[in-house]
């Protein structure tokens, strides 16, 4: 799925567990991190590959930079793969829970409860893209595998596997989590943003 549509998801699936004890500050900026951090590495390679292209390097063989950075550097270039893949494979998430939930135990440091949140997010995050991807799903099992990916029948974007349908599904679950959202944290941003403004002066 798109990353937008990770990030509304655990920010929605978070709201109504706000008031838990154990949910403080550390969890959720390692919750929302989590939701995330697999897709940025993707960007970043994005926005570095199209200006490298375009100002730099000779331009690709085909036409649209795009196309090249997204349909032969991500399915062969080592860094695409590497950077792409690292928080999207199980056994590196899996690593992280363990080695946060080990840190948690033994330390109780901040940064080991927000490596295990983040890692939680991130499998999650994982999970999702495994049943939303088609031809293009993450690499699982990297970096031990470098090529299995798990083929499913949906895709969130690809036409031959549903993809048009599950784009319209994807806004309006989208456009539904964000209005709810809104009205979820709508009475505390108001609240707050009172407090801010200082009451108006009688004074000329
Ligand atoms: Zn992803």
């Amino acid at each position: 799925m798109q990353t937008q549509s990770h990030f509304l998801m655990t920010a929605a699936a978070l709201t109504p567990l706000r008031q838990r004890p154990w949910l403080g500050a550390t969890e959720v900026a390692g919750l929302l991190t989590g939701a995330v951090l697999p897709d940025l590495p993707f960007f970043v390679l994005t926005l570095g590959g199209e200006a490298y292209y375009r100002w730099i390097a000779t331009p690709p063989p085909t036409a649209i930079i795009m196309e090249y950075l997204h349909f032969t550097l991500f399915y062969t270039d080592p860094l695409w793969i590497g950077a792409h893949n690292f928080f999207h494979s199980l056994l590196i998430n899996s690593a992280l829970l363990v080695a946060g939930w080990w840190g948690w135990r033994r330390r109780g440091s901040r940064v080991d409860r927000f490596v295990f949140w983040a890692a939680v997010a991130m499998l999650i995050h994982v999970f999702i893209d495994i049943f939303t991807h088609h031809s293009d799903g993450p690499l699982i099992l990297f970096p031990v595998d470098w090529n299995y990916r798990y083929s499913s029948p949906i895709s969130y974007w690809e036409s031959g596997a549903g993809g048009q349908t599950f784009f319209i599904f994807e806004i309006i679950l989208n456009l539904v989590l964000v209005a709810y959202l809104a009205v979820a944290y709508w009475p505390t941003i108001r609240r707050r943003w009172r407090r801010k403004t200082p009451a108006p002066s009688s004074k000329r």
